[in-house]
């Protein structure tokens, strides 16, 4: 298979990142000279577990995958990321034998948070502070997560991106791992996991610090890497519930300039320049339209650390700047280039948890899990929505196309994860009632 082929296979099975970004992988492979490939196996969010079970689970498929990249690029590197208090994951995969894959190497990080950020990651490994408006690609690198890994696996058999691995964790009575359809009701999960430990629970989609608040009616997308369940009262509800612009009139009579958040900013330490201090200062002024938005903000990961971790005070800069993107037209920005020692700047994941009162148990693997009925999203990824080719009350099998996506648009098609009859469609869902 040539990477053309290859590029075709992953387009028209469905695969985006699986990891939470959702990109369409093809994009990441429609580049000249791709000479890193770097495994995302760091998975950094705070109580999920899905990577790690992927690589006990599905390390055939894993390793199947990188012989076969290999073969397509021929790259000259392949670092396989984990944290170091996962060293037995890198043993359990040397005595599969993974290291002979030709330029494969392990790069272990220590346990801080963010280090799951692909541009952490990329700063780390090869130097590089990706500038605004560039991907990976433009600098030869490809990185990619462990659900993507498997993802690309099934489509390289011919099989399309119907299921993932979802770790349901937090205040649940047991917190497991599952091996799920896209589409399948995260309700489902949270009872089989003994329901919630609070009467006041909210759930997360991804994870704590990066994902988002959901309701009970949400079903498993390609990206999505976890539920979390946390209690109403926490610290990050309160981020929650106050909207950028009280954070602003607070940092008015209460910021004092201290920095702590630019000098523990994930982004700021690798060299991209945002200083979440001075936007925080004129944060007013910006919000009102009186200052025109610095091109900065669209530097913020929206990783979380100047609220969770930095500011004493307990204002969010994360909560502002992300407003201020919302109001603002991307720009490119400067970034700053000294960044020496990063990584022994960026804070500990105990100090996260610690900060979120959140207790990390490891959970057990559920396995396969296989709903009566899935609710399946239109929309999984960046870019366009594919379009419906099947009608209520038709007949669809496994794998089969549900939507199609025109050739010259960024995205991917939708694919059937059940054999079943479809008993609900709009522009946004499908429901199919699952007959095996
Ligand atoms: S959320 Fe805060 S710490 Fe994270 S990148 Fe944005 S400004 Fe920096
Ligand atoms: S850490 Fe808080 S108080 Fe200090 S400069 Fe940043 S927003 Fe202001």
């Amino acid at each position: 298979m040539n990477s053309s082929e290859f590029i075709n296979l992953l387009r028209e099975n469905g695969v985006v990142g699986g990891g939470g970004g959702s990109f369409p992988t093809y994009k990441k492979f429609s580049f000249n000279n791709l000479d890193t490939l770097i495994i995302n196996g760091v998975e950094c969010e705070p109580l999920l577990y899905s990577d790690y079970f992927l690589v006990k689970e599905r390390f055939e498929e894993i390793i199947f995958t990188l012989q076969r990249l290999q073969e397509i690029f021929n790259f000259r590197d392949i670092f396989f990321t984990l944290k170091k208090k996962r060293l037995e994951l890198a043993d359990f995969l040397r005595k599969k034998d993974i290291e002979n894959i030709k330029n494969l190497k392990f790069y272990l990080f220590e346990d801080i948070y963010p280090a799951g950020d692909e541009q952490i990651i990329i700063k780390a490994i090869k130097g590089i502070t990706l500038p605004s408006f560039k991907l990976p690609g433009d600098y030869g690198i490809v990185v990619l997560n462990l659900q993507t890994l498997v993802f690309i696996s099934e489509a390289i058999r011919g099989k399309p991106a119907i299921r993932r691995f979802v770790t349901v964790s937090g205040l649940v009575k047991n917190p497991l791992v599952f091996d799920v359809p896209i589409g399948t009701k995260i309700k489902d999960l949270i009872d089989i996991s003994g329901g919630y430990l609070v009467d006041n629970p909210v759930i997360f989609a991804g994870g704590v610090m990066m994902g988002g608040i959901i309701g009970e009616s949400f079903s498993i997308k390609k990206g999505t890497t976890g539920i979390i369940v946390i209690a109403g009262d926490s610290k990050l509800m309160v981020e929650k519930k106050t909207s950028a612009d009280i954070f602003s009139k607070k940092a008015r009579s209460v910021c004092d300039g201290c920095m702590e958040c630019t000098l523990f900013c994930s982004r700021n330490l690798i060299g991209k320049k945002i200083r979440p201090h001075l936007i925080m200062r004129y944060s007013e002024d910006y919000l009102s339209g009186r200052r025109s938005i610095p091109s900065e903000v669209f530097n913020c990961s929206e990783c979380g650390l100047c609220y969770v971790y930095s500011c004493p005070l307990g204002l969010s800069p994360r909560k502002v700047i992300k407003s201020l993107k919302e109001k603002s037209k991307r720009d490119v920005v400067e970034d700053f280039d000294e960044s020496e020692n990063f990584l022994f700047k960026i804070p500990p994941s105990y100090k996260i948890k610690k900060r979120l009162e959140i207790e990390d148990v490891k959970p057990n693997f559920h396995g396969v899990y296989n709903p009566s009925i899935i609710s399946v999203d239109i929309k999984q990824s960046k870019g366009f929505s594919p379009k419906p080719i099947v009608k209520d009350g038709e007949f669809v099998l496994t794998g089969e196309k549900i939507c199609k996506m025109s050739q010259n648009k960024l995205g991917v098609p939708l694919h059937s994860p059940v054999t079943g009859k479809i008993v609900y469609i709009d522009g946004q869902k499908i429901k199919i009632e699952a007959s095996d």
